[in-house]
């Protein structure tokens, strides 16, 4: 299956299924022709459990840079040995990149790929549930010390091959937060879908029909808002629905504590508290939905290793954030996202009463 993502930059196709690689890269001949080689970037586990299936289904002779795992990848020290490597190798600018791996490899890769020689193509080959967020709509990065994703480009890819397949081997833990991105995107524009990821009984162990059906409902929303607005000047600051809070509980957390996606989840349930305040979004909905999430495993119980000064601090490094206001996406209802200016001392009382809901 197909989905076409149109970008003032760029179009290009999302093919999506189970055991597709092959097939997807014979339709993207054209790309692998025009390239004078081919360099994929992944990362130490994602190619230790699957480098067989991608040899296996990938004809083409390539080289590999195999990078550290998680976040680590997206450090100024790789990003500078990736650029080392595509050198050493003697990559031009008709040299292809393929980033097989999770959100961590792909925001990497895309960034080496958009400032190699001023940029070279790239083809995002996602090999967790997270990603079929992250690697739709050119947003790539690495992170500073100072803030995650502060150093980056709007740079899109040539196409993105979503082979199903590479996810069984991913992790319990990954399946949950990965989940997360997919449950915001039904929150941000779809109360049926919301409903029936809400009725599973578990989401880890969903049958690939399901899974599959779930991601190509996420990957159209995250096509369609970047269709309409590349850069984040309007309807794409949606995505950051729980994501300022839940930003701020990863860093405090160290990248690697909380998993992306976990911290999205409990950013989600802030972002529902202050929605509430503003919206047709009430308690008991938001109750429900906590406990949903609980039953589920998301760990809200790391809410407690921090205060609210030590968060407070994070989202202000936001890159969202202005003077002593925070940008917040909040739901007018379920579907229906909006952006308000919050100040500091509401973020505060928000934040007391999900610790109060937690008890
Ligand atoms: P990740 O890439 O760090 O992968 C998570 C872990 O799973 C890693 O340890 C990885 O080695 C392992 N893994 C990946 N695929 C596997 C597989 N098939 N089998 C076994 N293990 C596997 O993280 P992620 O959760 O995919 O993505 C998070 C990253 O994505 C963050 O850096 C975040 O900032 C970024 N992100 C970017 C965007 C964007 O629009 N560019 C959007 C959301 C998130
Ligand atoms: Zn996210």
């Amino acid at each position: 299956m197909k989905i076409p993502v149109h970008t003032a930059s760029h179009s290009y196709e999302v093919i999506i299924g189970n055991r597709i690689l092959k097939d997807a890269f014979s339709s993207l001949k054209k790309h692998i022709e025009e390239a004078d080689r081919i360099i994929v970037f992944t990362d130490e586990n994602v190619w230790q459990a699957q480098h067989a299936y991608f040899q296996e289904q990938f004809p083409e002779p390539f080289e590999v840079f195999v990078m550290p795992a998680g976040e680590t990848c997206k450090s100024f020290d790789n990003y500078f040995a990736a650029q080392t490597f595509l050198l050493e190798k003697k990559s031009t600018r008709k040299t292809l990149l393929i980033a097989l791996g999770g959100g961590a490899v792909g925001d990497l890769t895309g960034f080496a790929a958009a400032t190699y020689m001023r940029g070279i193509p790239y083809i995002q080959v996602p090999t967790t549930i997270l990603a079929h967020d992250s690697a739709v709509g050119g947003k790539t990065a690495i992170n500073h010390p100072q803030g995650k994703n502060m150093v980056g480009a709007f740079y899109q890819p040539q196409a993105v091959v979503y082979d199903t397949e590479f996810l069984s081997s991913l992790s319990e833990k990954e399946m949950r937060s990965g989940m997360a991105e997919v449950i915001k995107h039904a929150l941000i524009s779809n109360e049926k879908w919301l409903m029936e990821l809400l009725d599973l009984s578990s989401i880890t162990k969903l049958s690939d029909h399901q899974l599959a059906s779930h991601l190509k409902s996420g990957i159209e929303v995250k096509a369609k808002i970047v269709t309409e607005d590349e850069t984040e000047q309007s309807v794409r600051k949606y995505l950051n629905f729980g994501h300022t809070y839940g930003h701020a509980i990863e860093a405090a957390a160290g990248y690697g504590g909380l998993a992306h996606g976990e911290a999205v989840m409990i950013g989600m349930v802030y972002a529902l508290l202050l929605s509430e305040r503003y919206s047709q979004i009430n308690r008991e909905f938001t109750k429900s939905f906590l406990q949903f999430a609980i039953e589920k495993g998301y760990p809200f119980e790391g809410v407690f290793n921090y205060s609210f000064d030590q968060l407070k601090d994070y989202m202000l490094k936001d890159k969202k954030a202005e003077y002593g206001v925070l940008n917040f996406v909040l739901l007018s209802k379920i579907g229906e996202p909006f952006v308000r200016s919050i100040e500091l001392s509401e973020c505060k009382e928000i934040d007391l009463e999900l610790r109060e809901l937690l008890q």
